[in-house]
């Protein structure tokens, strides 16, 4: 039985022509497949707006959070007016549209009114998730005006996850006996899920959300939970570039990429993925395909587990910023690492998973990375968190905590080309390296954030003359 998911992104989902296209996807594919589900994303821009509505609220400036809403009200509507929808399509959804807003709003509502009293996260999360319940319907009735049979699914019936606010990681095994129970029935009669991305619920039936851009981590969990043949993330670029196309005009499209590589992309700055996607579809061996929405005839990225063996070469270059510690002495480094790991814990809700370091006699260096996963601020509420936790170190105020960037070059059999090393390296002429770190598949640089943008400049030409 080939099962495929396809997940839809905020640039897909957020404009008509972006739904035209999703909509004639559907209706190619479903013609391939035995079972097809989807998974979408809130329209572009909505979750953040969701995101600073939550915060309006606890600070209780309701005219703010009021305001946040209304906008959305419009935008939405107005989507759903520019679509091709029968009356009584059209009608059901504007009525789904004001009930769910109207919730969202008396979310607000009680958390402004107990601004005094620490907020309970998984309101915050209920909030934060209405982005995704209103998508998911828009797209669920534009497949039944057109005779396929979609209905809209909120995850948080089948995605089951810890208790980790604002970040959480799904439960595999509960996962998938809610999946068997919810969701396998409906695919046996032929109904296209139109399922939630980013949202799920502890145990107890509270709502979580898995951490920015995780709809790709709902895609990726159902379909390791489903058994699925494939797994394709709809996007608005051509696939997984060879590095941020905004930032570097010749940046290529890169075809295929094992699981290693594009977890350790994802990981280190390239925000085109959830970076913990991609563990779960690794151990299942699921391939995955990076594709544009709007170049459907083109075939954009494919990660399998045959890339894991191509041959060496540089194929992409990214950057993250991270903080870096630096401090006039030698002597252990545990300390600092176990207080930046406390104080990122309590920030993001993940630990310290990638961390430079080196030391001299006369020289400490430590610096991390921060996951895009854990949102916009949280760079600025580490180093708020770390500023007050410094002290309490001894020897504490002799470290200095400056910001800093990562680059990273990932390759195939990069720890084994001594050559291609050597090209980073002299690529590289010129600009202050503060520390570095060797993986199987990648090599990461930390500078000053002042050179970075000459940094991924000149080895992403190395990247694209293939070392
Ligand atoms: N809408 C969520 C976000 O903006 C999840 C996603 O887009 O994948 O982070
Ligand atoms: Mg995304």
């Amino acid at each position: 039985m080939d099962t495929l998911i396809m997940k839809f992104g905020g640039t897909s989902v957020g404009m008509t022509t972006g739904l035209t296209q999703l909509l004639s996807i559907v209706i190619y594919e479903v013609e391939r497949w035995d079972r097809l589900l989807l998974v979408v994303s809130a329209l572009e821009g909505v979750t953040d707006a969701l995101i600073e509505a939550a915060h309006l609220a606890q600070l209780a400036n309701r005219r703010g959070y009021r305001r946040i809403v209304t906008t959305l009200r419009t935008r939405h509507l107005a989507l759903i007016e520019n679509l091709p929808l029968g009356t009584v399509e059209r009608s059901a959804l504007q009525a789904d549209i004001d009930r769910l807003l109207f919730d969202m709003l008396d979310l607000c509502q009680s958390l402004a009114d107990h601004h005094d009293q620490q907020a309970k996260p998984e309101a915050i999360d209920a909030i934060i998730g209405v982005g995704e319940r209103l998508a998911a319907r828009i797209v669920a009735a534009l497949l039944r005006q057109n005779n396929l049979r979609g209905v809209a699914i909120d995850a948080t019936d089948l995605i089951i996850t810890d208790n980790v606010y604002g970040n959480a990681t799904p439960n595999l095994e509960l996962t998938r006996e809610r999946i068997t129970t919810h969701l396998t029935p409906m695919l046996e009669r032929k109904i296209i899920p139109v399922i939630t991305g980013f949202i799920g619920s502890t145990v107890a039936g509270k709502p979580t959300t898995l951490g920015r851009g995780g709809s790709d981590y709902t895609a990726s969990v159902l379909g390791v939970c489903i058994d699925a043949d494939e797994v394709w993330i709809w996007t608005d670029v051509d696939g997984i570039m060879t590095t941020d196309p905004r930032e570097v005009s010749t940046a290529t499209v890169i075809p295929t990429l094992s699981y290693e590589e594009v977890a350790e992309l994802a990981y280190f700055g390239a925000r085109i993925l959830h970076a913990r996607m991609i563990g779960p579809l690794r151990e299942r061996q699921i391939p995955l395909r990076v594709r544009n929405v709007f170049k459907p005839q083109a075939t954009g990225t494919l990660v399998n587990e045959q890339a894991e063996n191509s041959k060496p070469a540089l194929k992409a270059v990214t950057s993250i910023q991270g903080l870096g510690l630096m401090a006039p002495r030698g002597g252990p480094l545990h300390p600092i690492a176990a207080l930046v790991d406390e104080a990122l814990f309590k920030v993001s809700g993940t630990h310290t998973e990638v961390m430079i370091s080196s030391q001299s006699s006369s020289h400490s260096f430590v610096c991390f990375v921060i996951s895009t996963s854990a949102g916009h601020d949280a760079l600025h509420n580490i180093q708020v968190e770390l500023e007050e936790r410094l002290p309490t170190l001894p020897d504490g105020d002799q470290w200095t905590m400056f910001p800093a960037t990562i680059i990273t070059v990932i390759g195939t059999q990069v720890d084994s080309l001594h050559r291609l090393l050597a090209s980073i390296l002299t690529a590289l002429d010129g600009i202050r390296i503060l520390g570095m770190a060797q993986g199987r598949c990648s090599l990461s640089l930390v500078v000053e954030p002042r050179s970075s943008e000459r940094a991924i400049r000149q080895i992403h030409d190395l990247v694209i003359n293939n070392g």
